[in-house]
């Protein structure tokens, strides 16, 4: 396999080899349900989809799985200040989700596993681990003894964190600064939604959710996790030990994150006023596409600064492909020379930008339009941009017929005719270029 990919777990780029031949198993993590996802979350999203549909391009069968976070400190939050139920809150963003994963053309998962479904796996996780001794009953709920687990930190380095011993963490979300003991099941606090458990009426940590659930669905041990940069720690690292304590196998033998995204420089944040979704991204004038574009302009591992008027040249920049593909020929036997620069970008730790400019060059290029036209339709299945869609652009009545009359008359020699008919078409809205391939046409952009 030429597939390499950087592995943040080794802090190298390494050769991918799948576990099982040909099979990959892939759990990203998912969105929780308590609010719009914003593009810095799209982003993720988008490298993700990039990855599946690279490992897909090199003939990998992948089982891929997301979470659908639908209990937590965020949800039940909300639910309280809106004073309803914490289901109502969740079923209205995983909708909207969904329909935003088509608009930017993601692949769905294979499965989409919600965690108020898998309360029985998480139990007998959290089970387990108080069995070996590494989790241990607090006042407020099951936390976990990062201490005993010797390899802790070994994903995020913990040479800048300081372990406050016998430091407990009950919320989800924590300080970056420090490690402590987190909450795998917590009691409830008055009202909130819990389950039965040997160890107590309570309710799952974040945490656990996504190892229970990978477990399940994947196995002790699997290929590919990801996620966002932000989830390095606590939340995957927490992953790992959780996993490795309980099965004693290594939990999974490539992590890859997503690096952020910054709006105009800055951190996306509330008080900015910067935290953009998609829905403002449509009001704004743009096609959801055109910010899927302006991600593969950036390496997933660089940081990428959003502005809008990136966004609009990502836009003019999708415009032009689309319209020189709705003028291409039948898609026949493509240009095996950029395939092979295209796939080898890609395959270089996913480097879709440069991938993105192969293509750019192929379109470019003395090739024949079919065979630009099918080399665009192989580079799409890993780009996602929608190019097997576009609908051949069509000449108004008449067109064709003065087309080749003019061909004639210029052949002839006759270039006064000749030119009076090459106006005639730009009023209808045909634009013809001659070339040695005889004449070439497209429709107008109308202003
Ligand atoms: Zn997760």
């Amino acid at each position: 396999m030429s597939l390499k990919l950087y592995n943040f777990l080794s802090k190298k780029i390494e050769e991918f080899k799948p576990i099982k031949n040909g099979e990959v198993g892939l759990y990203t993590c998912g969105p929780t349900a308590y609010n719009y996802v914003h593009i810095g979350n799209w982003r993720t999203f988008i490298f993700e989809d990039v990855l599946k549909r690279v490992l897909e391009f090199n003939g990998l069968n992948v089982s891929h799985v997301m979470n659908i976070t639908d209990i937590d400190d965020k949800i039940i939050k909300k639910a309280n200040d809106e004073k309803v139920d914490f289901k109502e809150i969740t079923k209205k963003y995983e909708g909207v989700f969904f329909v935003d994963l088509k608009k930017l053309n993601i692949l769905p998962a294979e499965k989409y596993t919600r965690a108020t479904s898998y309360i029985q796996q998480m139990i007998d996780l959290i089970q387990k681990l108080l069995d070996k001794g590494v989790a241990y009953k607090g006042d407020d709920g099951i936390y976990f003894a990062v201490e005993k687990f010797k390899d802790y930190g070994k994903l995020s380095g913990l040479e800048k964190r300081e372990l406050k011993k016998g430091a407990r963490v009950n919320d989800d979300q924590y300080d970056k600064e420090n490690w402590s003991d987190f909450a795998l099941w917590k009691f409830p606090k008055g009202g909130e939604p819990s389950w039965p458990s040997p160890f107590g009426e309570g309710r799952p940590g974040w945490h656990i959710e996504c190892s229970a659930m990978s477990i399940a669905e994947l196995g002790d041990s699997f290929d590919i996790h990801t996620g966002g940069v932000d989830l390095l720690f606590p939340h995957h690292e927490n992953e790992i030990a959780q996993s490795e304590a309980a099965t004693g196998k290594k939990f999974v033998n490539f992590w890859m994150e997503g690096e952020h995204l910054l709006v105009e420089e800055e951190k996306m944040s509330k008080s900015l006023g910067n935290v953009y979704t998609l829905e403002d991204i449509v009001k704004g004038g743009f096609d959801p596409l055109a910010l899927r574009y302006l991600f593969l302009t950036a390496h997933y591992r660089s940081k990428l600064n959003f502005t809008w008027k990136s966004l609009g040249a990502a836009q003019n920049a999708l415009n032009n492909l689309r319209e020189i593909v709705a003028g291409y020929q039948e898609a026949v036997i493509g240009c095996s020379e950029f395939e092979q620069r295209f796939k080898d970008s890609i395959d270089n730790d996913l480097d879709i930008p440069k991938g993105l400019s192969v293509m750019w060059e192929m379109v470019k290029s003395d090739y024949p339009d079919s065979a630009k036209h099918q080399s665009v339709l192989v580079m799409n299945k890993v780009l996602g941009l929608g190019l097997d869609k576009i609908a051949k652009a069509e000449l108004p009545r008449g067109a064709e017929e003065l087309i080749e009359k003019r061909e004639l008359e210029r052949k002839g020699g006759n270039f006064e005719e000749s030119d009076k008919m090459r106006r005639e078409l730009l009023e209808m809205g045909v634009e013809v270029e001659d070339t040695s391939e005889g004449p070439k046409w497209k429709i107008k952009k109308k202003n």
